[in-house]
């Protein structure tokens, strides 16, 4: 996707950008320093409701709360979807604190310490086991505590999803219970005191070819319920993962939407209802949710030529920023969408490369794009950066303050 087609999702008053309703300038003002990271409460709003219709009601929405930790962001969000997942004991007390019913939080992760299961079993959250191991440490964390744990089996498939930014099931895995050690496993866990709820399957992120994506839900729905199917009661929970992606890179798309939609819809009634009718089956999604809802604001304090190239450097950067600087998780470096947003709509004067404040090559934000001729003061804008920002970003890199979070 071209920058131009990413900024359709904002309004612009004369040249600047607008962010919830407020022009960059004010808004910049309003948020006291720069860099910050604003979210637009409308944005999560019309993407929450925008995957509800194309999911029906059949199927449960959850997010995965790494993806945008912020305490709002997550109070925003509690009150939408059906399901928080979370992935520390952290992210578990900022979805409690947000007010999602302990009900319907679940909790993954490899490596959960004793401590942790105990917080979790404590608060009655749904725990998905990655190991054998931790179901003996669950199982004793209940005994102790005289609370029988609910627990779903994250299962680590036999198949590999391509495409995906990163692969997180398929092959050898730290994430999950290898497939086929599934079967003996539903046996130990009969013999404990634990409360087995259902499975669950995330077999990778940032995926933006939809047959890849529906091909997956289909192969995980077969295998959740050959592996339900071993159980002599129906499951409560079948958690199918998500990955859909979001397009940060030119050659990115979208992905169709309703089309995803509408075929997990019709696997959800053709396959998963005759065997399973009372299942809550669960889409978990993480940037798809927050990240196009989110602008990442820094401040131009020095631009300058050097051997004939433009370097626009700016206040923040990789430390705020990592992905936007290539260093989270890509092979080849490309650009985030990034754009002058005091300068919206002006011609480009150039090539220009844009850099942040760190002592270090790696901290580019923008290398050799089009942009307008921007002068100190001006505010550059990295879009596409409500997922995966600040709380995965090295911040104490280099030393410089921790940049202000906005909802509005
Ligand atoms: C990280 C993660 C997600 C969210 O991934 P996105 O790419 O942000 O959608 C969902 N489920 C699990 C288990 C995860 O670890």
């Amino acid at each position: 996707m071209r920058v131009e087609e990413h900024l359709r999702a904002f309004e612009v008053a004369g040249e600047e950008l607008v962010v919830g309703g407020m022009p960059l300038r004010r808004l910049a003002a309003r948020a006291g320093s720069t860099p910050f990271f604003a979210y637009s409460r409308d944005l999560l709003t019309e993407r929450v409701a925008s995957v509800r219709e194309a999911l029906g009601d059949d199927v449960r929405l959850g997010y995965a709360v790494k993806a945008n930790p912020m305490p709002a962001v997550v109070q925003h969000l509690a009150a939408r979807v059906d399901w928080l997942d979370v992935a520390s004991a952290g992210e578990m007390a900022v979805a409690l604190d947000a007010g999602q019913p302990a009900a319907r939080v679940a909790f993954a992760g490899p490596g959960k310490t004793d401590a942790e299961l105990r917080q979790a079993v404590a608060a009655g959250v749904l725990l998905e086991v990655e190991s054998a191991g931790e179901v003996d440490r669950l199982a004793a964390v209940g005994e102790a505590l005289g609370i029988r744990p609910r627990l779903a089996v994250r299962v680590n498939p036999d198949f590999v999803v391509r495409g995906s930014g990163m692969r997180m099931g398929g092959g050898p895995q730290q994430f999950g219970v290898d497939a086929e050690l599934v079967p003996a496993l539903l046996d130990d866990i009969a013999d404990r005191d634990l409360g087995l709820e259902g499975f669950h399957l995330f077999a990778g992120s940032q995926n933006l070819q939809v047959d890849i994506v529906m091909e997956a839900q289909a192969r995980t729905v077969d295998l959740l319920l050959a592996l339900a199917d071993k159980l002599d009661a129906p499951v409560g929970y079948l958690n199918l993962g998500g990955g859909l992606g979001i397009p940060y890179f030119p050659k990115d798309e979208p992905v169709d939407l309703p089309h995803v939609g509408a075929h997990l819809r019709e696997l959800v009634q053709r396959s998963v209802r005759p065997a399973q009718p009372t299942a809550d089956v669960v889409v978990e999604l993480g940037r798809y949710l927050v990240g196009e809802a989110g602008v990442y604001v820094t401040r131009v304090v020095d631009v300058k030529d050097s051997r004939g190239h433009t370097y626009v450097v700016v206040d923040g950067g990789m430390h705020h920023q990592l992905a936007a600087s290539g260093n989270f998780g890509q092979v080849v470096r490309r650009n985030f969408p990034v754009v002058v947003g005091t300068r919206v709509g002006r011609e480009p004067a150039g090539e220009t490369s844009v850099v942040g404040s760190l002592c270090t090559p790696l901290d580019l934000l923008a290398d050799r794009v089009d942009l307008p001729a921007t002068e100190p003061g001006d505010l550059v804008v990295v879009l596409q950066a409500g997922a995966y920002g600040l709380t995965a970003s090295p911040t104490r890199f280099l030393g410089h303050p921790e940049p202000v979070e906005l909802l509005v």
